[in-house]
């Protein structure tokens, strides 16, 4: 087999990315047509690297959602910078195992020094330790994880050697809006997720942070405080600085889930959505979010190293580990063993953004998402359900959740733009969602558009 396939590749790279800005987003192929460009029995014999690509790419291709494309708005999906695109495939024709700085020298050097850029440039204390993960799912749990470490050392109790059934109580306390990640990550490590002490939110899903003392003054135990910083729906954060206080005068622990809203503090204009975010004890986000790095990449920080590599860390007899952790092996911040390098991608993206790149990317999204609201409020039947404080958008059509749901369909139906729906303080509402570097002031007036004639064929 040789690499000529590589060229196939580039070929059709260039074009899906060059037709991108004029692509429907939704895809033409539904599972059936797809099932049967793709399915057929395991071939016994090996088939043309060529052949086989090209009939992957013509078989996929209806099947794609442009999610990087300047009109999706779905889900909180970022798009993917070109230099991110190009690490990317750099981490892939390296195809390094990212575990150990012996087994790839160059990808742990890049982690620490993206590490570092990161730490900085959300303003978190400069002894925060970090790991580079697969999303915000795994962020949560590596943080949550460490989290339970350290309070139950603390506690007197090793919960990495002798597990929780005899441990000490540990309490976990939420928000009502949080991210279901987090009842995930608390299922993965034991905690168990209906065991949660919940935290009321107010009309924009924020935790109160008056309900947070009550809840913590009930009790004694060690607590594990969830706090959030950019709510799925609305966009909206938890009062950070005052869960910090509170919590610290409680000697809990105060994690931030700020998978998209971490990026704020990269911003001089919404900085101040996170005032004292670096008071936490740790901090999830992504990079495949507002940093607009290809999937997967999550990122998790812990003001406890120690406690985070003790959660973490991990050894057995063919592994080398670099003498007194002189270097960075990746493995011992990580839930992962065997890894993918992606650590090039986010050096790359952040390099070629810079400071300056990144926070226009950041205030790029939020001000489109502002022209999104006000363009959808002032039309007849449209209500846009949110203050607008970051990126998020969530509108309501006829004040029906019927209604809704049909215009979103429509929407999806017409291919103009691409976003879904949710269901905000019990009604079904449309929700918009602006990350990506590559949106336009062109690109919300004609989704504008399209989400308008949506709403009127539906009206009626
Ligand atoms: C997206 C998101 C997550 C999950 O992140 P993944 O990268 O999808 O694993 C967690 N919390 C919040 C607030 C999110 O927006």
């Amino acid at each position: 087999m040789d690499h000529d396939v590589l060229e196939e590749v580039f070929a059709y790279a260039r074009t899906f990315l060059a037709e991108l800005p004029e692509r429907r987003v939704t895809p033409s192929a539904g599972a059936e047509e797809l099932r049967s460009a793709l399915r057929g029995a395991l071939p016994n014999e090996p088939s043309d690297p060529r052949k086989v690509i090209a009939e992957l790419i013509a078989a996929c291709d209806p099947g794609v959602l442009a999610t990087t494309s300047g009109r999706f708005f779905g889900f909180v999906i970022g798009g993917a910078t070109p230099p991110a695109l190009a690490a990317d495939w750099l981490t892939s024709t390296w195809d390094q195992n990212a575990g150990l700085f012996v087994a790839a020298p160059a990808a742990s050097v890049v982690e620490e020094v993206a590490g570092r850029w990161l730490i900085d440039l959300f303003g978190l204390p400069e002894k925060t330790s970090f790991g580079f993960v697969t999303g915000g799912q795994m962020a949560n749990f590596t943080c949550l994880a460490a989290a339970r470490q350290h309070l139950l050392k603390k506690a007197g109790w090793d919960v990495e050697a002798d597990g929780l059934q005899a441990g000490p109580l540990l309490r976990v306390v939420v928000g009502e809006e949080r991210h279901a990640t987090i009842d995930r990550a608390l299922r993965f490590l034991g905690l168990g997720a209906s065991t949660v002490e919940v935290v009321q939110a107010d009309e924009q899903g924020r935790m109160r942070a008056d309900d947070l003392l009550r809840v913590l003054e009930s009790r004694d135990e060690p607590a594990i405080v969830c706090a959030q910083a950019g709510n799925v729906n609305s966009g909206s954060f938890d009062p950070i600085g005052e869960i910090c206080d509170t919590a610290r005068s409680s000697g809990a622990w105060v994690h931030v889930d700020g998978a998209f809203g971490l990026w704020a503090a990269a911003s001089a204009e919404y900085r101040h959505l996170v005032d004292g975010v670096e008071r936490a004890d740790s901090w999830a986000t992504d990079a495949h979010k507002w940093l607009n790095v290809p999937y997967d990449s999550g990122l998790a920080f812990c003001a406890h190293p120690e406690a985070h590599s003790a959660a973490m860390g991990v050894h057995a007899s063919y592994l080398i580990h670099t003498e007194e952790g002189a270097e960075r092996d990746e493995m011992d911040w990580n839930p992962e063993f065997s890894r993918r390098a992606r650590g090039f991608p986010v050096y790359a993206s952040m390099r070629a953004l810079g400071r300056a790149g990144i926070m226009d990317l950041v205030e790029r999204s939020c001000s489109h998402a502002r022209r999104f609201a006000d363009a959808l409020a002032s039309a007849p039947g449209v209500e846009v359900l949110n203050e607008v404080v970051l990126n998020q958008v969530i509108v309501r059509f006829q004040d029906d959740d019927a209604a809704t749901r049909a215009v979103i369909r429509r929407v999806q139906e017409d291919g103009t733009c691409w976003l879904s729906g949710s269901v905000w303080r019990g009604k079904a509402v449309m929700r918009i969602s602006v990350s990506n570097w590559a949106t336009s002031t062109e690109d919300v007036d004609a989704s504008v558009k399209a989400i308008l004639a949506a709403a009127r064929s539906v009206a009626g």
